[in-house]
């Protein structure tokens, strides 16, 4: 039983937006006096997700990155282009190492408390946990909640996806370059691509990757990467090291009309995940920044603050990939070829003008986007 069940905050789920939401209150002194928990039922010691994102020069977490790359490839189903990334840098961190250092970061603060539960449910400031209730000024829930799940009316596509760290006896991978998407191998006429990120010249992790609005036979996956090793790498003889799966929520919904004074929804749960990309490493760290910076400035932050018009752009490429899913190999394609990588990055972590936004989208797929401008606006 915990001891103590009354805080000023409580955050549900220690996962990537829990820790780093912990982590920011713990770097700010502001917040030196909050009580704090955490409620997770989770031991967090494994690596269960391997996580890569995009940024310029130096950042927070590169004492923990695995490996980082400044060059990259692309393969569409027709042509090939090495991408220009500019000044960023394509970084990895494997889930185990950011849980380890996070949870020794919070183990020196004393108004931080690390709760083993699991949450039922939260009426007004009461969270029900399993094991205890448990009350707090500001929750903040990293769960998705059954609204999403059961809702129908936003465009949701999925992008489930395997990974084998597949290690090789001679040298086969250049670890200076990885493959941000390759189209070459198909699958009925889905949108599905392979990613390879090289750690060394022997060990690489390489993943098989869907956008599609149903969920695909689990099967296909181990065929798919078999396929790809041997048929586009070229390499017949390797060992698999781990394995790495998931299903990442791209989605138009409004995760935020869950918020209340009080209340607010964080994570895959608050709609921190790019619902064009399925990234949210880079976005979690963005979104606890204004959260931070709201409840210092403001006590309280209102819902649907997020909005903007890349929820617009977002929703675009998730109504082409919902209703024309043959049709995506095409779109990323043009997209890479005919636009340097490192304004796509920037217009994907929000911080185009609209004249580079409008740039990029001319130079896309015309005709097929402005379709679906004109489905969207006719809903
Ligand atoms: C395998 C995988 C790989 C990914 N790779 C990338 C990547 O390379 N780059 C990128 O930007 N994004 C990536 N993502 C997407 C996204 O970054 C991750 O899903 C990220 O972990 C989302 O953070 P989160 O805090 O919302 O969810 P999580 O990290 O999953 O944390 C949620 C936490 O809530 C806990 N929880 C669940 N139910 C309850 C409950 N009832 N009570 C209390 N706690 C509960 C869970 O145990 C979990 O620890 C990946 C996702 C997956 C699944």
């Amino acid at each position: 039983m915990t001891e103590k069940t009354t805080f000023d905050y409580i955050i549900i789920g220690g996962g990537l937006a829990g820790m780093q939401l912990a982590l920011a209150f713990c770097e700010d002194a502001f917040f030196a006096k909050k009580q704090i928990a955490i409620i997770e039922p989770e031991p967090k010691k494994d690596n269960d997700k391997t996580w890569c994102f995009w940024e310029k020069g130096t950042g927070k977490w590169d004492k923990l990155i695995t490996h980082e790359w400044k060059n990259a490839s692309f393969h569409g189903p027709k042509k090939s282009v090495e991408l220009n990334l500019g000044e960023y840098s394509y970084k990895m961190l494997r889930s185990v190492d950011f849980y380890n250092f996070v949870k020794k970061e919070l183990a020196k603060h004393a108004n931080i408390t690390w709760v083993v539960d699991s949450v039922e449910g939260v009426t007004d400031q009461t969270v029900l946990g399993k094991k205890e209730t448990y009350t707090a000024e500001f929750i903040f829930d990293s769960r998705t909640t059954q609204n999403f799940k059961d809702d129908d009316s936003s465009t949701t596509v999925l992008q489930p996806f395997k990974g084998w760290v597949i290690e090789t006896e001679d040298d086969q991978f250049n670890p200076s370059s990885f493959t941000f998407m390759d189209y070459r191998l198909g699958h009925n006429r889905n949108t599905c691509f392979t990613y390879v990120l090289p750690i060394s010249k022997r060990k690489a992790l390489v993943e098989f990757t869907f956008f599609v609005p149903e969920l695909i036979d689990n099967k296909i996956y181990d065929e798919k990467l078999k396929e790809f090793i041997q048929g586009i790498l070229n390499i017949e003889s390797y060992s698999i090291h781990e394995v790495e799966e998931g299903i990442i929520p791209m989605s138009s919904f409004p995760f935020w009309c869950e918020n209340r004074n009080g209340y607010h929804k964080i994570g895959t749960g608050g709609g921190w995940v790019k619902a064009s990309t399925g990234y949210s490493f880079k976005n979690v760290e963005r979104k606890v920044a204004e959260l931070i910076h709201t409840l210092k400035n403001n006590t309280l932050p209102k819902a649907g603050f997020w909005q903007n018009r890349f929820r617009f752009y977002d929703e675009v490429l998730l109504n082409i990939l919902s209703t024309k899913n043959e049709k995506g190999p095409e779109v990323f394609e043009r997209m890479y070829l005919k636009n340097e990588a490192h304004k796509i990055f920037k217009f994907l972590d929000e911080e185009t003008t609209f004249a580079e936004e409008l740039k990029i989208m001319w130079n896309t797929n015309r005709p097929l986007f402005v379709k679906s401008v004109i489905d969207l606006l006719k809903r």
